[in-house]
């Protein structure tokens, strides 16, 4: 957080929430800031040290109980591990890693099949795992990470343009049926978030301009109309707010969190 602020009670005490490739970044702040709330929390990655070392951390730092489970979300074994641990959760957080960019012209059906497992089908398998139980307790909150790429398509991440445009519009008809049951489902659209893929991002574009990662740096926050990128904090605590017992009436949205970078009205 950037400044010290007070709290609202998010009425989440005693909630479970799953949250997808969280040992870093976005996914991790998710569950942190959900942990915060009293929500007891299980974090899945690909890599289990970090993964465990991250669960360790939160739990410490919340007193909550954080379950690693290891996986990558976008197989059948990986969501089996997943929701071996977790298989009731009234918050789920859909994240994964972003496919690489490129051009278009040399994406196959692979390249595009494992973008679409990734990012859309993915995070659809696990909607479907534990929807009905959040129905029949009436309370759910499904939270999709995508990207503010969705609102303005980003040249030579077509991949990503393209898979996450397919889970906008599933959730868009699912959330409407669901919210009478006290069920959202809403996605959040990051921009630029001071994370390691962030930064790993403007270092080998620091390296390819021949300039300083700190120059890199200072042009993306020269690109922003806030003047800064964003804290992964601040991404946790809009997640935890839509998972609230506060956000029952919104669902089927796209909260774009970017400084205002999108130039656009919607
Ligand atoms: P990050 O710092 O690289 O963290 C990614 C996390 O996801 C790690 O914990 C990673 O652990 C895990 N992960 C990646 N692929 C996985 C898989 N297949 N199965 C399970 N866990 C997996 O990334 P981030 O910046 O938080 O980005 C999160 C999402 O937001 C991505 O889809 C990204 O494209 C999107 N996004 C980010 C930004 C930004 O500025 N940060 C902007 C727009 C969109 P393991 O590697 O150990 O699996």
């Amino acid at each position: 957080m950037r400044e010290s602020v007070g709290t609202m009670d998010l009425g989440l005490e005693g909630k479970s929430a799953l949250v997808c490739a969280a040992s870093r970044g976005l996914g991790r702040a998710c569950a942190e800031a959900l942990a915060r709330e009293g929500v007891s929390v299980t974090i899945t990655a690909r890599t289990g040290e970090e993964l465990e070392r991250t669960a360790s951390e939160i739990s410490t730092a919340t007193g909550q109980l954080v379950t690693p489970a290891v996986g990558d979300i976008t197989t059948e074994e990986g969501r089996a591990a997943a929701l071996a641990a977790c298989s009731d959760p009234d918050i789920l957080v859909n994240n994964a890693g972003g496919p690489p960019a490129g051009e278009f012209r040399e994406w196959g059906r692979d390249e595009w099949v494992a973008a679409c497992d990734a990012n859309m089908i993915t995070p659809i398998l696990l909607i479907r795992s534990v929807i009905d139980p959040m129905i029949e307790r009436r309370f759910g909150r499904i939270i999709n990470i995508t990207s503010y790429a969705v609102k303005k398509p980003l040249p030579g991440l077509g991949l990503s343009n393209g898979a996450r445009a397919g889970l906008t519009g599933f959730s868009a008809g699912l959330a409407r049926e669901t919210v009478r049951h006290n069920v959202t489902i809403n996605n959040m659209l990051p921009g630029p978030f001071d994370t390691d893929r962030l930064r790993s991002n403007v270092e080998a574009l620091a390296r390819r301009k021949g300039i300083s990662f700190q120059q890199e740096m200072q042009s993306r926050f020269d690109g922003n109309p806030s003047g800064r990128i964003g804290d992964p904090a601040e991404f946790g605590a809009t997640c935890a707010f839509l998972a609230s017992a506060h956000a029952g009436y919104i669902s089927g949205q796209n909260f774009v969190l970017d400084g205002g970078e999108a130039m656009t009205t919607l």
